[in-house]
């Protein structure tokens, strides 16, 4: 059995009318169900559980079987000091919240962010941290606090049977007209030697992706290609339990 997994990455109050279209969209291509990676605080704005037009839309697309995954707690670095240049500045914008917290802050922020899943009834199984960036060491907390899995840049990893999937993520890169065209072109050879190689292909979404024209018409024909060529569509969630 072959496998697509969408994932939307950031979903916020701020990034809800963006997420929405998005999952219309993807609905329209033939993905019904997708992860959508939630940040209980993001950016320290206004807080999730704050918006009641977004806790009702995450309700009812927990309750149409979408995978809600808990996706750091603030996504930005506020407190943490600069870190290293690569990771903080050039791969991300500030926003590795989970590359170097202690165990004690990483449970601590999980204890928070699992607070909004149970007061709204959903139902936590993945957390993925903001830029897939948490040292692997700290594997083992999620393991304990029972979610079901993880994922990576490069890989799902299953927390249960501890069974890693090698697989890298389609990913975009779009706050610069550069990053754009550069992730062009990976993307066309990325999903090209995945389609050959890969029984599971993931594409991971940002709130803007689908707002440049060119991006927006390579996604619709990788996700129309990778479904022609008998890929299931389904969510990090169900895929855990394959
Ligand atoms: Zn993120």
């Amino acid at each position: 059995m072959k496998h697509l997994i969408v994932s939307l990455h950031d979903y916020h109050p701020g990034s809800h009318a963006a997420i929405k279209e998005q999952i219309e969209t993807l609905n329209i291509w033939g993905v019904k169900n997708v992860s959508i990676l939630v940040v209980p605080h993001y950016h320290h704005q206004k807080a999730t559980k704050d918006s009641a037009s977004s806790l009702a839309y995450l309700g009812e697309r927990q309750a149409a079987n979408d995978d809600l995954v808990v996706h750091g707690y603030y996504h930005d670095r506020v407190g943490q000091g600069s870190g290293s240049f690569f990771w903080t500045k050039l791969y991300t914008a500030n926003e590795a919240e989970f590359l170097d917290l202690s165990d004690g802050e990483v449970r601590h922020r999980l204890t928070r962010a699992l607070t909004l899943w149970e007061e709204q009834g959903w139902k936590p199984e993945g957390f993925i941290a903001p830029a897939w960036l948490m040292p692997e060491e700290q594997d083992v907390i999620l393991k304990r606090m029972n979610f079901t899995y993880t994922t990576r840049l490069k890989y799902f990893q299953n927390l249960r049977n501890l069974q890693k999937t090698e697989t890298q993520s389609l990913c975009y890169s779009t706050r610069a007209k550069w990053r754009r065209d550069v992730s062009l072109r990976w993307n066309k050879w990325l999903f090209a030697r995945l389609l050959k190689t890969k029984d599971v292909i993931r594409l991971s979404l940002h709130p803007n992706d689908l707002k440049f024209e060119p991006i927006k018409l390579q996604i619709q024909d990788i996700v129309e290609t990778a479904l022609t060529e008998g890929y299931q569509p389904l969510t990090y969630a169900a895929y855990a339990k394959q």
